[in-house]
């Protein structure tokens, strides 16, 4: 068995040398590499879009996308109504996840 003292010797000969290589440690993303409803309240209408660091616009009226959870159904264009609840619900903070077989509200459908 090869001692801690050892290892440690071996290691700094290593780095001394340079042929020391550091493993690649992939970049983690804290939402995963699927796609979240993003909403625009301008235009009602939602897009799906890949997690980004950079603030995502909308690809019609170029004003903030608003990140609306993965499980957000977007109501209709012309149901004025229903999105009406929708923009108050994201201001406090809700957002729309399903938690495995339990989904999430609803606006869409809660009628
Ligand atoms: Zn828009």
């Amino acid at each position: 068995m090869t001692t801690k003292i050892e290892k440690s010797r071996r290691m700094e000969l290593r780095w001394e040398v340079g042929n020391r290589q550091l493993p690649e440690i992939p970049l983690k993303r804290p939402h995963g590499s699927y796609c979240m409803a993003h909403a625009c309240f301008n235009c009602r209408k939602s897009f799906k879009q890949a997690y980004s660091e950079a603030e995502a616009t909308c690809p019609q009226c170029a004003r903030k996308l608003h990140d609306m959870g993965r499980s957000f159904k977007a109501p209709k264009a012309n149901d004025a109504e229903q999105w009406e609840k929708v923009k108050p619900l994201w201001l406090a903070g809700f957002r729309f996840f399903s938690y495995r077989s339990y989904p999430a509200q609803n606006l869409s459908r809660s009628g």
